[in-house]
């Protein structure tokens, strides 16, 4: 299908640090349309890059709202305005932009305005103050009871004048900025059901990196919701960045020989850092360069810097905890924003509370626990932990 201004609408794609890539500039771009192809492939769509923007053309009629929801979803999109495209020429321009105005009054009270113009093709002869003049006397004549208000209008109008055609748009609606999906390797987060994790994966994903996860449950301590749970969450995430494979272990067998050969209230740390070594096995055998976690310095017994520390040392992967510094509420606020919040408050058990230390061990020694654990055959454990890897492909859940 042709997609021209009848049978489709145009929204206009603007990329925050994509642009300020310098060298690797086109390649940052190229991913980015593809992204953004992915994300809108169940519409007609013509989407390319015109100078500094990304056009899209969408046809049929898909409600605005359901296709900015989408687009500003795509990471390093910084912001999408649903716009029009109209020939350059002042008198056409001029009266677009008040049948634009007086569409958009059909929904909304718009008693004051304010145009912005941008000249961007340099050999247009009317200059951006004048352009802006014209259009607001265009909307003046042809809108009735509206003013212009510079200060603080309704309704700011932006024109921008390019060189294959003008656009008229108004809101810049904010998408998450960030980087192309795959353009910053590949890593794996550890994903409790909590509230923590997902937010972790996410950040992470913002800036480009494709994600892989693993959950370790308990079964049958902790049941089978449980585990469908944490899927759910995936599935929220895999609306921003895909398809995720998500590894699933049964930490069980570990557990039970830490509590009956090691001291009961360095359970916890013991326990972590088993899930440690098995992820960083799992990572390298799937190629995942990076461990991520949702940890928080100083949020519980486990997350003090000694217990970090302790548990950072059994293994070699970086490990990435891009929540270290940020505060409850924010974390909070931030997993309402991407819609995990509602599910991670589901109050289904972890394997961490089973076999929960009554009083656990807040800034453990390295090597007390080395010597815990050497009443452990830590190797073989490990190995059959990975072995038991059972694996889950989740598909996003969004459909719009
Ligand atoms: P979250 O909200 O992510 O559960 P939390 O504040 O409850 O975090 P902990 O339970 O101590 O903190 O877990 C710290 C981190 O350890 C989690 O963010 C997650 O990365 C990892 N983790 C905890 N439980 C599991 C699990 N069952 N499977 C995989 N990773 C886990
Ligand atoms: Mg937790």
């Amino acid at each position: 299908m042709n997609l021209n201004s009848e049978n489709s609408r145009l929204y206009i794609v603007r990329c925050g640090e994509v642009a300020l890539k310098g060298m690797n500039k086109p390649y940052f771009e190229r991913v980015l349309l593809e992204r953004v192809r992915n994300a809108i492939a169940c519409w007609d769509n013509d989407s390319h890059w015109n100078g500094g923007l990304m056009l899209v053309r969408i046809g049929g009629d898909v409600p605005v709202d359901d296709a900015v929801r989408k687009l500003s979803k795509v990471f390093g999109v910084a912001t999408v305005s649903p716009a029009i495209s109209v020939e350059k020429d002042m008198d056409a321009i001029g009266e677009a932009a008040a049948a634009f105005v007086r569409d958009l009054r059909r929904e909304e009270d718009i008693r004051t305005f304010k145009v912005k113009a941008k000249r961007a093709d340099k050999s247009f002869p009317v200059q951006s103050p004048e352009i802006g003049a014209m259009v607001g006397g265009s909307i003046l004549s042809g809108v009735p009871d509206i003013r212009v208000d510079v200060h603080e209008p309704d309704l700011k109008l932006f024109v921008d004048v390019r060189r294959e055609a003008a656009y008229i748009y108004r809101d810049k609606i904010k998408g998450f900025g960030g980087l192309p999906l795959g353009t910053n390797g590949k890593g794996l987060i550890l994903m409790s059901g909590g509230i923590d994790s997902p937010v972790a994966a996410f950040m992470m994903a913002k800036r480009g990196m494709r994600i892989e996860a693993i959950h370790f449950h308990s079964y049958p301590y902790t049941s089978k919701r449980a585990q469908r749970k944490v899927e759910d969450l995936c599935r929220v995430l895999a609306g921003y960045m895909g398809t995720i494979t998500m590894h699933v272990i049964n930490l069980l067998p570990i557990q039970e020989e830490i509590v009956k050969n090691c001291p009961e209230d360095e359970t916890t740390i013991l326990v972590r850092r088993f899930m440690m070594r098995i992820a960083e096995e799992v990572a390298k055998k799937t190629k995942n360069m990076m461990l991520i976690t949702g940890e928080d310095l100083g949020q519980v017994a486990s997350q003090t810097v000694e217990a970090l520390v302790v548990t950072d040392s059994v293994v070699d992967m970086p490990v990435m905890r891009p929540l270290i510094a940020m505060d409850k509420v924010d974390i909070m606020d931030k997993a309402k924003e991407i819609g995990t919040y509602d599910l991670s408050i589901q109050p289904y058990e972890d394997c961490c509370t089973v076999f929960l230390p009554k009083h656990p061990v807040t800034k453990p020694k390295l090597d007390r626990i080395q010597k815990s654990e050497s009443a452990l055959d830590v190797e073989g454990l490990v190995k059959a932990a990975v072995d038991s890897d059972e694996i889950v492909e989740i598909k996003p859940s969004e459909i719009v």
